[in-house]
């Protein structure tokens, strides 16, 4: 991104050594990241933070702090979630389960299974969230779904441990927060932020756990038990994504440029949905895909079974992952009318 490219020239220009930083990464860049995710919601002094390789270290600690302080807690993910959650889980040997999150008809979220489900954690379990842009299904909770997650999760003594990959790639910077923050300002809570997509850093591995306490001294507590697993599993977290991120953050021409940049990728996804739904819509003579206008972010599940994923793939030689994930910003209006009959001809 413009910004990024900037900032890095900035940074070449000004640092003067590569010392190593502090175990939890530069101050600033927390202080810099946190107001973005969380604006007003919580005092900034009952947010503990530290930087990590990426959003995957950052999901990743979280659970090692999980698995530190509570052995027994179950994390509850949603059925389907990024393959790495239940894998992490696994190779950690942490107890999960699966909830209800999808609905195959619909292609939208499963509300009511979703709350069923969650009805069952118990007190201390982790329930972990897709904050926005769910991956792989596209499909977010509305307001009032999330509303009643927290009310019941809250009522459980559950722990929401919400996962934010795609902040700025579903409606917009703040409306894309809104779920996160409403989840961080009814109490606990553990945040995995990235910052490879939306400052297309990817390489450069920056992410931020946060854990937001009910009050300064648990934060604190919270502060030294992220430091140490940072200190056990690497030392010190990758800084150049992190003060590049905080170079972005900390100066307003740089910021209004990276926002800006951002809003148009965004722009660009939702108009490649606009046109594939459009497209199918002329070809089916029906509404069935409209979900694609509806799904949020880089992917959508379009519901194909594996059977159609192979068609597709011999027949047009349309490549998809077997469970018919598709990555929007990987079409362009020469491919959405190719990929619109390719689907209507293997039968969707
Ligand atoms: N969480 C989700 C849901 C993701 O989709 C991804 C990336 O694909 C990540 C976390 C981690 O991203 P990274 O480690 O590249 O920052």
């Amino acid at each position: 991104m413009r910004a990024v490219r900037e900032a890095e020239r900035r940074i070449w220009e000004t640092e003067t050594t590569k010392t190593y930083t502090a175990l939890a990464g530069d101050p600033a860049f927390a202080d810099a990241l946190i107001p973005l995710v969380l604006g007003p919601a919580v005092p900034r002094d009952q947010v503990a933070a530290v930087a990590t390789p990426g959003g995957t270290g950052a999901v990743r600690q979280g659970l090692e702090l999980i698995r530190m302080l509570n052995p027994g807690a179950t994390v509850w993910v949603p059925d389907p979630t990024w393959p790495n959650h239940v894998s992490i889980l696994r190779h950690l040997a942490i107890p999960h389960r699966a909830y209800r999150y999808f609905d195959e008809a619909t292609r939208g979220v499963d509300r009511d299974g979703m709350l069923a489900d969650l009805s069952a954690v118990a007190a201390g379990d982790v329930v972990l969230l897709h904050g926005c842009c769910h991956n792989p299904t596209g499909a977010d909770p509305d307001q009032a779904t999330w509303e009643a997650v927290s009310a019941l999760l809250r009522g459980r003594g559950a722990l929401p441990f919400v996962d934010l990959a795609y902040l700025g790639f579903g409606a917009g910077l703040e409306a894309d927060a809104q779920a996160t923050r409403r989840l961080a300002a009814e109490g606990d809570c553990l945040i995995a932020v990235s910052c490879s997509k939306n400052f297309g850093i990817y390489r450069e591995r920056t992410g931020l756990l946060m854990a937001v306490a009910r009050d300064a001294a648990t934060a604190r507590l919270a502060q030294g038990n992220l430091a140490h697993l940072n200190r056990q599993n690497y030392s010190f977290p990758p800084d150049h994504g992190a003060r590049i991120v905080a170079t972005i953050l900390s100066d307003a021409d740089l910021r209004r440029d990276w926002e800006t940049e951002l809003a148009d990728v965004r722009r660009g996804m939702e108009a490649l949905r606009e046109a594939l739904a459009a497209e199918l819509r002329r070809l089916t003579n029906s509404d069935r895909f409209d979900f694609l206008r509806h799904h949020r972010g880089m992917f959508s599940r379009i519901g194909a079974t594996p059977q159609q994923v192979e068609r597709m793939r011999a027949d047009h030689g349309i490549y998809m992952v077997g469970d018919g994930r598709i990555n929007i910003a990987g079409l362009n209006a020469r491919t959405v009318p190719l990929l619109a009959q390719a689907m209507v001809e293997a039968g969707l």
